[in-house]
């Protein structure tokens, strides 16, 4: 198909990309420079490291260089690189395919109101379509390095549903995109403008930025430097003419390398932008020179903002390995742990080789050196958020707090720590919804030994649990875990502190020292006295139930359903139903606990007619079950069972009307 034009149309999603890129930027136009140079500069650092195992692909032009070319006759900007640049195929899969899984699903939730799907934009990169927020009409031409010179490509758009597609000749490697920019974006043409843009978002990008300078006009030259072939007046003027040099119009070190002291905060979010294609800033930042054994410099941000595609099955870590300057590779995952995915930064290490795999990298103990200390660096950052900026830290844990909650199962030596970051919402008056567990250990009653809390579906599920009742009555806080991944923190995560994590739905309640020695001797007394009411609750309820006892947790509801300390939880079955595995195997059997102070029980009790008493049983049990957020097996049946002795009250009542 070489050489041949094709038109194509855009993938349904990348149309949708364009239009928000449009709508939503306007206003901040100028990123455009910074996405475009990113790129470039992405090519030359790809080029950098394929030309480590093959020399050849520098051709003959080693130094790498990305240049802004200002042509105002034509109305045009155009970005150049001498890096990677792109086969014809790689063209049609990048530009005007959205290949990313997660993206489509993205877009596809999208809700069709500007300004909330504007606010969206910032969580994937705008990329290359940020273009068409300045022009009309873009063209990219590109040849990949290593293929001929006749397998150069064309791309071009109108930004409008449609790009055509040609191969081309292309004397040089790399890309070049040019911008036909529309009227609001004239002022680019102007190179202060320009590069004071340049200034503002690439400074740091470690290759030269560079842009035509004129030098300044020669001293009128002395009479005896005059050409010997003096009389062709247009010939001197000619040769006299300044001719424009390039001129590298950034700093073009690499930012990590700087010194600390010498760094702007706005220079770190401005990096920050550029590593993580984020549009917003960075929360904060650790940036790390470490000397010894052996040596590296990190730079880790703390994004603000979680990525759309962060619960993606197959997320991408954020961090960056280079060696000495060299780029290796994106999305490190050695680099950090997994429940630490949403960092963003680089690591640069001396020592090493620069042929390093992400194979190699599985098995180097220097690295699993730099990721401890990555961790414990991060753990620190947000140690330090919390404590001197809780306003912050809230943000974070908004975002964040979810994954985090995968870190004790993952890393057990940082388990501690990484408890001490954990915010819950709790019992405790006024509602908070971000309780720490050193909060909570604070507030703990006298006697009080462990951390109680309770797993729901939902907040107001958990917050009415009968489970907590006699926790109500004594005064005791309990944390409310309503988050999917917390069955799986607390079946992971078991004490803080030397406090056990109890859940108040688990097995006999035990209360230790706090419970109450009259209580419990009662309820022992009353499960002797009620024995037979007990046996016969448990066989009209049959299989549902492992066993029927006495209740010391309720004060206002009259059952409630516990498993046993180490069955998993209700809620967690539940759970794993949702998600569709039955891997979890069967839900296990609860125990009711009845209140035999309550007026529901103590009538039950006195009912003679068995099918009668099997009937509340089973619309007790099914109340239980509703009470903690459960769901019915057969809703039909307990709405049957309900009328049905709804309308015998009503009998009775009007039977008692009438015998009067
Ligand atoms: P992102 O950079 O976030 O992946 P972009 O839309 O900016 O998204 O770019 C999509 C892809 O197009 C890049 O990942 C890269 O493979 C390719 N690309 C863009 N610009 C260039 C360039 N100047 N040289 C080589 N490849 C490029």
């Amino acid at each position: 198909m070489s050489g041949q034009k094709e038109t194509l149309t855009f993938q349904a999603e990348v149309s949708q990309v364009l239009n928000l890129v449009i709508r939503s930027l306007y206003s901040n136009k100028e990123i455009f420079l910074r996405e475009l140079v990113s790129n470039a500069s992405d090519a030359a650092e790809k080029l950098r490291f394929e030309a480590l195992a093959d020399d050849a692909l520098y051709e003959s032009d080693p130094d790498l260089r990305i240049r802004l070319h200002i042509d105002k006759d034509a109305n045009t900007l155009a970005i150049e690189d001498n890096g990677i640049g792109m086969s014809r195929a790689e063209v049609g899969e990048t530009i005007g395919t959205i290949a990313s899984s997660g993206t489509k699903k993205f877009l596809a939730e999208l809700s069709g109101d500007q300004t909330k799907d504007s606010a969206l934009i910032g969580q994937f990169g705008v990329g290359f379509y940020s273009a068409f927020i300045v022009a009309d009409k873009v063209t990219l031409e590109t040849r990949r390095a290593g293929l001929a010179a006749a397998e150069g490509v064309r791309w071009e758009s109108g930004g409008e549903g449609s790009y055509t597609l040609e191969t081309i000749e292309r004397a040089q490697r790399g890309t070049m995109v040019t911008l036909h920019l529309n009227e609001d974006a004239k002022d680019y043409l102007e190179s202060w403008r320009l590069r004071s843009v340049v200034n503002k978002f690439s400074d740091h990008i470690a290759i030269p930025v560079e842009m035509l300078e004129e030098p300044p006009a020669p001293p009128p030259a002395a009479d005896d430097d005059k050409k010997d072939d003096a009389g062709d007046d247009a010939d001197k003027k000619e040769a006299e003419k300044p001719v424009p040099e390039w001129k590298k119009v950034n700093t073009g070190t690499a930012l990590w390398m700087r010194n600390k002291s010498d760094l702007k905060d706005e220079e770190y979010q401005e990096f920050y932008k550029h590593i993580s294609h984020d549009f917003e800033e960075a929360l904060t930042w650790a940036h790390n020179r470490v000397e010894g054994s052996h040596e590296y410099t990190s730079l880790l941000y703390i994004p603000g903002r979680a990525p759309f595609d962060l619960w993606e099955r197959e997320q991408k870590h954020g961090v960056k390995l280079y060696v000495r300057r060299v780029f290796i590779m994106d999305e490190a995952d050695k680099l950090m742990p997994r429940y630490l995915r949403f960092i963003k930064g680089v690591v640069d290490s001396d020592d090493l080789p620069l042929n390093v795999s992400r194979e190699l990298l599985q098995e180097d103990k220097k690295i699993d050196n730099i990721r401890s200390a990555n961790t414990k660096r991060i753990l620190g950052l947000l140690e330090k958020l919390a404590k001197d900026d809780n306003e912050q830290y809230e943000k974070f844990w908004g975002q964040f707090g979810n994954v985090l909650k995968e870190g004790p199962a993952e890393d057990y030596t940082n388990r501690e720590k990484i408890g001490g970051l954990l915010r819950f919402a709790s019992t405790a008056e006024g509602d908070p919804t971000h309780v720490s567990l050193d909060q909570y250990i604070e507030r703990m009653v006298e006697k009080q030994e462990k951390i109680y809390y309770i797993t729901a579906d939902n907040l107001a599920a958990a917050r009415n649990s009968p489970h907590l009742e006699v926790f109500k009555k004594k005064g005791i806080e309990v944390l409310l875990l309503v988050d999917r991944v917390d069955e799986w923190l607390v079946s992971h995560f078991m004490e803080y502190k030397d406090k056990k994590l109890q859940s108040v739905a688990k097995g006999e309640l035990d209360l230790g020292d706090l419970a109450d020695k009259e209580d419990q001797e009662k309820a022992e007394k009353a499960s002797e006295e009620h024995k037979h009411f007990l046996e016969r609750v448990k066989t009209a309820l049959g299989d549902s139930v492992k066993a029927v006892r006495v209740s010391t947790r309720l004060t206002d509801s009259p059952a409630c359903l516990v498993v046993e300390q180490f069955d998993m939880s209700q809620n967690m079955a539940r759970l794993l139903q949702q998600m569709g595995q039955g891997a979890g195997g069967p839900a296990p059997t609860p125990t009711m606990e009845v209140n035999l102070e309550h007026p529901l029980i103590g009538q039950m009790d006195q009912e003679v007619d068995e099918d009668q008493f099997a009937d509340l049983a089973k619309l007790v049990f099914d109340q239980a079950l509703l009470a903690e957020g459960g769901q019915l097996k057969d809703p039909a049946t307990f709405v049957h069972r309900l009328n049905r002795l709804i309308l015998e009250l009503q009998n009775s009542k009007s039977a008692v009307a009438e015998s009067a």
